[in-house]
């Protein structure tokens, strides 16, 4: 079994144990894995001043070294990525397979951000004036505060941290409640590789609500960067505005998987299958509502509840599963919430069946006949249910795509290449996939418009997230 990391704060480069400690439990049987230090007012206070005393030096250093500590830093994670994804299942319930994909992924931002780091690039302008040069250059924020999720418990962090290091930014990190063990294996890292101490600090505490208000309060702290629900973004930015401080937010999703009458239908089911059941269908890039153009809705369906019915169902250490359980109690009564409503509204079930809520372990679900009036429609599902409705064409596609005051990704399934450029340009969300049922790469801009989000991690635009621009304007003669 993974050994654990340090289960404390880590502060100022050292590890400290607080009085009050909370559990981390295996999702899938409620096992005790660890008792984690719940860091208080205090721990919070010391690890933004750490990352404040920090800040100066680190900014300083030159791009290429910050980038040299970032790719070690990958290294690490890589040759570390059997015990990393192990604790990450352990602590996150998501299969095995998954959770060794999630380390590479994570440590894919590490090092595209330690190249990033080189290329922090300013500007010369043509002045209009003689005998001046305008020029610009771009400078870290200062230090910032990043809050994430238990789904994605690496990537979430290391697509912050990478921007913001390499960016000259240092970090106090708050992980969420159930997963704190992934990001303190992090820090864990952090430490061998090098990186100074203050630079990076992680403050693991059961109370996301006081600990992420403290943290982000703090006058120290001038960027806020957080993944996580659009009902707590949405307080983070309220409160941001009374000391002006930047704000990213990554916030929920509702996507639409378009498949159009000219699609390739096996594509489509394939891509579905990734879309629809990464981690369980607890990703906020889940596909929420398949929109299928009802001339292909019979093959689409009957192809995908083949593949579906395939899907192993159990514990995520068994290298066999493919869905693990649910993260906890509260998320298995919401998808039994949005089923009994979907189906008290008439859903049609053509696969599986609702939870009973006695165990984590949720069986796909494939339902066909849903309306927009149905709960379902309207929030992200966070399971593994598909919900199936039909458009009558590409217009009504798209109006149903976009039938949402979320905005995060799109997929969209038609082999038509003009058509293919009409419907992503028509799509309001910040992402589209094309035949496509992954997007997320550390070099592609990730990120949302509408209710998810603004600001945008990874691809070089990663790095605007967490600098500012300065112009100097110099009189030369
Ligand atoms: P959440 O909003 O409940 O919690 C996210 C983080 O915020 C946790 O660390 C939590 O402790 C902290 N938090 C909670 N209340 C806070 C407060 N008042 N002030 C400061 N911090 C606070 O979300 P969750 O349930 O952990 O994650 C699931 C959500 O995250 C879903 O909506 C999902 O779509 C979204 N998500 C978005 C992205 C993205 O990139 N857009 C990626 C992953 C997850």
């Amino acid at each position: 079994m993974s050994e654990l990391p340090p289960c404390d704060a880590f502060v100022d480069g050292r590890w400290v144990p607080g009085s009050q400690r909370f559990s981390v439990k295996d999702p899938f049987d409620d096992a005790l894995i660890a008792e984690v230090t719940d860091s208080d007012d205090a721990m919070i206070d010391a690890a933004v001043d750490a990352a404040a005393r920090a800040f100066p030096g680190w900014k300083r250093r030159p791009g290429p070294e910050r980038g040299r500590l970032l790719a070690q830093l990958a290294q690490r994670m890589l040759s570390a990525e059997r015990r990393l994804a192990e604790l990450c299942t352990r602590e996150n319930g998501k299969a095995l397979k998954e959770s060794i994909a999630e380390v590479r992924y994570a440590a894919s931002f590490f090092s595209w951000f330690a190249g990033e780091a080189e290329r922090t690039y300013g500007e010369t302008i043509p002045a209009s004036q003689p005998g001046q040069r305008l020029t610009v250059i771009r400078e870290p924020v200062g230090p910032a505060a990043l809050i994430t999720p238990w789904n994605f418990p690496y990537a979430m962090l290391t697509r912050k941290i990478g921007a913001a290091l390499a960016a000259g930014c240092t970090i106090v990190a708050k992980p969420a409640a159930l997963t704190p063990l992934s990001a303190l294996a992090l820090a864990q890292l952090a430490e061998t590789v090098g990186i100074p101490p203050g630079v990076i600090n992680i403050v693991p505490a059961a109370d996301g609500g006081r600990a992420g208000g403290r943290l982000c309060g703090a006058a120290a702290i001038r960027k806020i960067s957080f993944t996580g629900s659009t009902q707590v973004g949405m307080v983070l930015m309220r409160n941001a505005a009374a000391d002006l401080k930047r704000v990213s937010l990554e916030l929920g999703g509702n996507a639409p998987f378009v498949v159009l009458a000219d699609a390739d239908i096996d594509a489509a089911v394939s891509g579905a299958m990734v879309a629809k059941f990464r981690n369980t269908g607890q990703s906020c890039v889940a596909a929420n509502r398949f929109i299928v153009d009802a001339s292909v809705a019979d093959t689409f369906t009957t192809k995908l509840c083949a593949s579906v019915a395939r899907l192993v169902v159990g514990r995520g250490l068994d290298p066999d599963v493919d869905i693990g359980p649910l993260v906890d109690d509260a998320s298995v009564a919401k998808v039994k919430r949005l089923l009994e409503d979907a189906i008290g509204r008439g859903a049609k079930v053509l696969l599986g069946a609702p939870p009973d809520g006695k165990t984590r372990l949720v069986a796909p679900i494939v339902l066909a006949g849903i309306t927009p009036q149905m709960q379902l429609w309207r929030e992200e599902i966070f399971g593994p249910v598909v919900a199936i409705r039909t458009a009558a064409d590409e217009a009504d596609a798209i109006a149903q795509a976009n039938d949402t005051e979320f905005g995060l990704v799109s997929y969209l399934y038609t082999q038509n290449g003009a058509r293919q450029i009409r419907v992503a340009e028509a799509m309001e969300s910040g992402m589209v996939g094309v035949n496509e049922g992954l997007v997320s790469t550390p070099q592609a801009p990730f990120g949302g418009i509408k209710h998810s989000g603004m600001g945008r991690e990874g691809s070089r635009h990663g790095i605007d997230d967490y600098s500012n621009l300065k112009y100097i304007a110099t009189r030369i003669g």
